[in-house]
């Protein structure tokens, strides 16, 4: 397969006419037994290595949806699969009522690349922004938001009420929190008039993964911050998707020089294996029994996550996510393509913008060997992972263009 990645083991020679029927089995078990929550794509994946994957039939495909934006370091990376066999070996699971050396240890590294106090573990995205919500109530006694247009923070109900888009939201209304304010995206001026007096906090994302890849004006953050401070409200940053190296640097913030009070990241953490969490600036935490979470920094997730970041600086990561995005971004500008309205992107968080619904493209890339995602109906979503190379990102382009 590619760099970085060992050959998968123990390959096995199946005839093609067992494969269509395996291919079909499950299929079939998926939608007889499964709740029908996704669009899927008619691919069953079975391996992959590095920016790699193999579906059933042994077709291999350059990935950039991985996982959204969750296999920063590669699929299967070594260190990853090594570290969570080795941790599986000692301690799969205990309460959080016991000390690990582990979660102690990811603690200090997450505080260590944040740049912020405290973390609380948890399992998911949603559920960090669930935490990150809680935190801002509980500690500013007020209970509103403001969010974005187009924002996506999760499916929790919590999070859904800070997530803007109506086929998300409206069959599960009324929210949690119905004093959400949503405002346009990139406009400081809207935050200042929506910020109430019981505004607990304002949440953002830093570049807006789900609502299209939209990246803000430079100043815009800094001015949010500043109307924040003012109006005595928080701010939250929620960088799951823009986290561990995906836009250049290890998170999105250190970007644009803005420092949130609470910070919510998940997907890329644990280098694939599931985890949440949040890290809030000094002095402000919950205390004894106020948040909790049975698997929240569990030994395997903790194990996975701290190999991951490592991996992330033992093999330059963000250097890596910042060159091959510009050399991606260059050459997805210069494709020849009369529907392509904007070409965006920070690192490898890239949306390609097309003038058209841009589902053809996802089942043409997929049947040459490409897996991208449509979102927001018009902009493909490019977040491959970063150890992506530049002749595969060649490949990708090549598709694309023919697509
Ligand atoms: N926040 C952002 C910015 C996301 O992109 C997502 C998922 O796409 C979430 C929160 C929810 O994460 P999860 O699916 O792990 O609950």
């Amino acid at each position: 397969m590619t760099e970085n990645v060992a050959e998968p083991e123990n390959l096995q020679v199946t005839e093609p006419e067992n494969l269509q029927a395996k291919y079909d089995s499950i299929i079939e078990k998926d939608s007889k037994y499964v709740m029908q929550t996704y669009g899927r794509q008619p691919l069953v994946l079975s391996e992959g290595k590095g920016a790699v994957v193999r579906d059933i039939y042994g077709k291999e495909y350059i990935d950039c949806v991985a996982g959204i934006a969750v296999n920063n370091v590669g699929h299967c990376h070594p260190a990853v699969v090594r570290a969570i066999q080795a941790q599986a070996e000692k301690l799969l699971h205990v309460s959080n009522i016991y000390y690990t050396e582990i979660q102690a240890e990811l603690a200090e590294a997450l505080v260590s690349v944040t740049g912020m106090e405290r973390v609380f573990f948890c399992n998911s995205g949603a559920e960090a922004v669930e935490a990150a919500m809680k935190l801002a109530r509980m500690a500013s006694g007020k209970s509103a938001f403001v969010a974005a247009e187009h924002s996506f923070h999760g499916r929790t109900i919590g999070a859904l009420s800070v997530t803007h888009k109506s086929i998300y939201r409206d069959p599960f209304m009324p929210p949690v929190s119905s004093e959400t304010t949503f405002v346009p995206y990139s406009d400081a001026d809207a935050i200042r008039q929506a910020i109430s007096e019981n505004t607990a906090a304002v949440i953002l994302e830093p570049i807006q993964g789900e609502g299209g890849v939209n990246i803000p004006d430079p100043g815009y953050l800094k001015e949010v911050r500043e109307i924040c401070d003012e109006n005595g409200t928080f701010l939250i940053f929620d960088e799951v998707q823009t986290g561990f190296g995906r836009t250049g640097t290890w998170f999105c913030k250190d970007q644009f020089g803005v420092e949130p009070d609470i910070m919510s990241m998940a997907k890329a953490i644990g280098g694939g294996f599931p985890m949440g969490a949040i890290t809030a600036r000094e002095g402000l935490s919950f205390g004894r029994g106020q948040h909790a979470s049975t698997f929240g920094g569990g030994p395997l997730a903790c194990a996975a996550a701290l190999a991951s970041i490592e991996a992330i600086k033992e093999e330059g990561l963000l250097k890596r996510s910042k060159e091959n995005g510009a050399y991606f971004v260059g050459k997805l500008r210069n494709m020849e393509r009369e529907d392509v309205v904007e070409v965006r992107g920070k690192g490898l968080m890239i949306g390609v913008e097309v003038n058209h619904p841009c589902s053809d493209f996802v089942d043409f890339a997929r049947e040459h060997g490409v897996l991208v995602n449509c979102t927001s109906e018009s902009v493909l979503r490019l977040v491959p992972p970063l150890v992506i190379t530049k002749e595969q990102i060649d490949k990708v382009v090549d598709v694309l263009e023919q697509a």
